[in-house]
């Protein structure tokens, strides 16, 4: 079958690889160099344990208090409010102890296996050198934050991951850069890590061409639809037409979405990175500082800080005060580091409203899937996302009931995207 994979980032290269391994003709098509998107500056870290959503019990009335300090992790543009305040209210709604236990059953299934998945996907390419075995720790500052932490923890160990918990000395001897800056570190073990997420973008996608795939550099506008399928979608450089066509665009994916018929609410949760090019000392392990919610990950010839939290729409330019707090936070927890350069990244995590990603057929459409709505995990899930929906596209059996990932479920609740 000839397929089109649209979207060349972590979730489009993993489709289009496991469509070309079950025998199709697959064309992958990017406006931009693929794995140059939101697939290029994450944190690179292979969350297996991240099956908890951002919207805990409680988390409502803390929003004030975050967005006025900063101090916070958590950043709004104000103007931004009245077009955020739809999704912000189905966001929310979300807190519940039913959907927090729900979404942690159901997110263990794709994330749990992700370094096998990772493995899979690139054993035998120049993709594998980049994925590292390595435990995913979080440093805490003080035993009252490890404290407040621990019930989170626990549900985690309850759902069967293995954690343990070290003192900030203990784990100054396995890594010697964070001596002094814990209190305690939690060891999730059995995690991973890609050292260097573009190149591994590049080598999958090297990987993708060598094996015969083609790559079409356009933007896709518009999607023609008649007779309930597509029959072409129209891009800037011309019409692109194929037996079947994947969506995998990422946080700019809500026009397209709309086009297929769909209902999903969804928003941009604003992400930055700083990175340290070429470090004087290079920290062995990566290490989520739990006061500042930012990763500091080990990466080729660098050290990359990421994370951050902001509501500020797909347009935003950088904001100076997050770019700040990140960088304020070299001087508490990486003081003797020296490097040549800085570099800053801001990007955009897709994030549904019940913070499910979405993987699955429009069901009015017979030759249409989608896969998108990460949110911070798709680094992790994107090559089970990919081998999912390309097994759903070679009829072959997925074993799981996944109708929370079910792009029609919005619809079916009656929900409307404005
Ligand atoms: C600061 C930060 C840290 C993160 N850390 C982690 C982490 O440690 N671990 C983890 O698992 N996840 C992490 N994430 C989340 C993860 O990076 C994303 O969920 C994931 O990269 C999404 O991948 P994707 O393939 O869906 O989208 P993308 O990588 O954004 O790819 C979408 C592609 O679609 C293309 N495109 C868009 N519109 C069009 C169009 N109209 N026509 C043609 N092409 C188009 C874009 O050019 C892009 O290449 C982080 C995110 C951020 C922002």
């Amino acid at each position: 079958m000839k397929c089109v994979v649209i979207g060349a980032g972590i979730n489009g290269l993993s489709t289009a690889i496991w469509l070309q391994r079950f025998g199709h003709d697959v064309t992958l098509v990017d406006r931009s160099e693929p794995g140059a998107g939101t697939s290029y500056g994450n944190a690179g870290i292979l969350a297996a344990g991240a099956v908890l959503p951002v919207t805990v019990p409680g988390l409502i009335t803390k929003i004030p208090k975050m967005v006025l300090s900063k101090h916070s992790p958590l950043f709004l543009r104000w103007r931004y409010l009245p077009r955020l305040l739809p999704f912000l209210m189905k966001y929310l709604s979300f807190g519940t102890k039913k959907h927090v236990s729900h979404f942690a059953q159901e997110m263990s299934y794709l994330l749990g296996d992700s370094y096998d998945q990772h493995m899979a996907l690139a054993q035998g390419t120049g993709a594998a050198q980049f994925i590292h075995p390595d435990d995913y720790c979080h440093g805490y500052d003080s035993q009252a934050a490890l404290d407040a932490d621990m019930p989170a923890i626990a549900f985690r160990r309850a759902l069967g991951y293995q954690i343990d918990i070290e003192t900030g000395a203990e784990f100054a001897k396995t890594d010697p850069f964070h001596q002094g800056n814990f209190s305690h570190v939690a060891r999730h073990k059995n995690h991973g890590r890609i050292s260097d997420p573009l190149a591994y973008s590049r080598a999958l996608f090297d990987h993708f061409l060598d094996q015969g795939g083609a790559f079409r550099k356009a933007c896709v506008s518009d999607v023609v639809i008649a007779h309930g399928e597509i029959e072409c979608v129209h891009s800037d450089h011309g019409p692109i037409t194929a037996d079947q066509y994947v969506f995998t665009l990422g946080p700019w994916v809500q026009d397209i979405s709309k086009q297929l018929g769909l209902s999903i609410p969804l928003e941009s949760e604003g992400g930055y990175h700083v990175e340290l090019i070429n470090p004087s000392m290079m920290p062995k392990l990566p290490v989520m500082i739990s006061a500042g919610k930012f990763v500091i990950t080990p990466m080729e010839g660098r050290i990359r800080l990421a994370g951050l939290l902001e509501f500020a729409g797909l347009d935003a330019p950088d904001n100076p005060k997050a770019v700040d707090y990140l960088t304020r936070h070299i001087a508490k927890y990486l003081p003797h580091v020296r490097y040549d350069d800085m570099k800053v990244w801001h990007g955009f995590r897709p994030t549904t409203a019940n913070s499910y990603p979405v993987i699955g057929r429009p069901a009015h459409l017979s030759n249409a899937h989608v896969g998108f709505g990460h949110q911070h995990i798709g680094l992790t899930a994107g090559p089970k996302t990919g081998r999912i929906l390309a097994e759903m596209i070679s009829n072959r059996p997925v074993n799981k009931n996944l109708s929370v990932f079910d792009p029609n479920q919005y619809r079916a609740m009656g929900v409307e995207v404005t």
